[in-house]
């Protein structure tokens, strides 16, 4: 705690009393507050009107029984949760996630980094996330529809265009997105596509929203690289995860003339030095719905490491893009030892705060989660602008908007770290400057 203003540590303090054992929300938090010491000093009215306290408390919390029937016949039980975190700047909006690591304090954490990587979009969009203890993995297509229509029996009454609106994240893709969406039509009987986004393009999806949280991020890397002087150019890249957002984030790389040699689940590491055979990861991931050890089937030159630490493998840029916590302080010093000189985060929280201390101490180009991977967010917003218009857009305009708004993201951040005395610290500047939007907003809106 030697890090925060003396200001905010009771502020502190007060969040692990009301939300005892949720360590990852304690995480998230703190490390937001780490950085809110000069903003208050400067803007003595967030104090008075106890805005961090507020923003620390989600203005609603529903947690919800998800009963539903497997293959057997038998009954199974799992536990939904949508956590509305701030409504200060638009609708909440946050995707949802099917994990058995899934519970209160996750949803939290993911819920309240979701409101200041909304902010930093520069969109209408409040901050929000659910989901589910619920493992999708392993389970048939009946139990996933099964599963997703009990889960919005109850979730559809608190969600709404201009409520709160759903997206994807772990273990939620288009598959489970359509399952939902049918089930609050039929529930409702309203054809209301502006309630979820990542939805199909023939029924009212958003072309780039599938790639948008991996290209985004790769964007913004590509941003910390120009600032440097550098790119893309021949480097070489892990990106860790073999999901929605590793495979577009590898996709955006090798097209920005990198070479990319791991990948990862959660059960190993893929190594191929001769750069990842993309549409091979597509086809055993996304079509065919297996692990990625298959790929050293049909690759016999390249490597699974099954247990493997992908960070052990030396590279110049590192993309986390699987889950919380995945880099730890060890971590962080072998990839600085090894040479790497740009982190962008494409998952939320992957670095332990010990990582992200030695990132920042080595001075390397760290980009933090809720920058980086804001990009999946934004062009949700896109989506439900398009909804609204009851219109679509071309891939070539989407993308170009997805990488306007990155560049002004990496720009904005960049600028706070300067003003705030910390050059190159995009952690402290994404998290001033998606603080200072929301804040001003509560003050304008008053005490509610
Ligand atoms: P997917 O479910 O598509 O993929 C997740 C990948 O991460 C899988 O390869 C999975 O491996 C791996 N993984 C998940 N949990 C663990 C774990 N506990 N240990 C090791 N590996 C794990 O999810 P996404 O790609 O959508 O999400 C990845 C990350 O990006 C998450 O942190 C998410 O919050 C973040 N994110 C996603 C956005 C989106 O638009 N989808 C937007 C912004 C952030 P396995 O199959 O073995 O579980």
């Amino acid at each position: 705690m030697a890090h925060v203003d003396q200001k905010i540590e009771g502020m502190y303090e007060e969040v692990l009393r009301r939300n005892p054992g949720e360590t990852e929300f304690h995480q998230a938090v703190l490390e937001v507050l780490e950085s809110l010491g000069p903003v208050v000093t400067k803007h003595p009215k967030f104090l008075e009107r106890k805005i961090i306290q507020r923003i620390c408390e989600p203005e609603r919390q529903i947690i919800f029984r998800v009963p539903w029937m497997d293959d057997k016949g038998e009954v199974q039980i799992n536990r939904g949760f949508r956590v509305e975190f701030s409504s200060a700047l638009g609708p909440y909006k946050g995707g949802l996630r099917f994990h058995p690591s899934v519970y209160l304090g996750i949803i939290k954490f993911l819920g309240f980094e979701q409101c200041f990587k909304n902010s930093l979009t520069g969109l209408p969009i409040g901050g929000g996330k659910g989901g589910s203890d619920f493992d999708p993995k392993g389970k048939s297509d009946d139990e996933v529809m099964r599963f997703c229509q009990s889960f919005m029996t109850e979730l559809y009454r608190h969600i709404g265009e201009h409520t709160d609106v759903p997206a994807g994240d772990i273990g939620v893709g288009g598959r489970e997105i359509g399952y939902m969406f049918g089930q609050y039509k039929r529930i409702t009987n309203r054809y209301e596509p502006g309630v979820l986004t990542g939805k199909g393009l023939t029924w009212g999806g958003s072309l780039v929203r599938t790639e948008a949280t991996g290209y985004g991020a790769t964007f913004f890397v590509n941003e910390m690289l120009k600032a440097r002087k550098d790119s893309f150019d021949g480097k070489t890249c892990l990106v860790s995860g073999s999901g929605n957002v590793a495979i577009y984030t590898i996709e955006k790389i090798h097209q920005l003339g990198g070479k990319c040699v791991a990948c990862s689940d959660s059960n190993g590491v893929i190594y191929d030095e001769k750069g990842l055979d993309l549409d091979l990861i597509k086809q055993i991931k996304e079509v065919e719905r297996r692990r990625i050890s298959d790929y050293v089937k049909i690759h016999k030159h390249a490597k699974y490491i099954a247990g493997g630490n992908i960070w052990e493998i030396p590279c110049q840029v590192a993309m986390p893009s699987a889950t919380q916590n995945e880099i730890n302080g060890k971590d962080a010093a072998t990839l600085v030892k090894n040479g790497c000189i740009a982190v962008g985060e494409g998952a939320n929280m992957p670095t332990t705060p010990e990582g992200v201390k030695v990132f920042l101490e080595a001075k390397i180009a760290y980009g933090p989660g809720k920058a980086a991977n804001a990009g999946g967010v934004a062009t949700s917003a896109l989506e439900m602008q398009q909804n609204a218009g009851r219109d679509s857009w071309t891939f070539e305009y989407t993308e170009k908007k997805l990488e306007d708004i990155m560049i002004n993201i990496h720009q904005n951040c960049f600028e706070t770290a300067d003003e705030y005395g910390a050059p190159g610290n995009y952690v402290l500047g994404a998290n001033i400057c998606g603080f200072i939007k929301i804040a001003n907003a509560m003050v304008a809106h008053g005490l509610i």
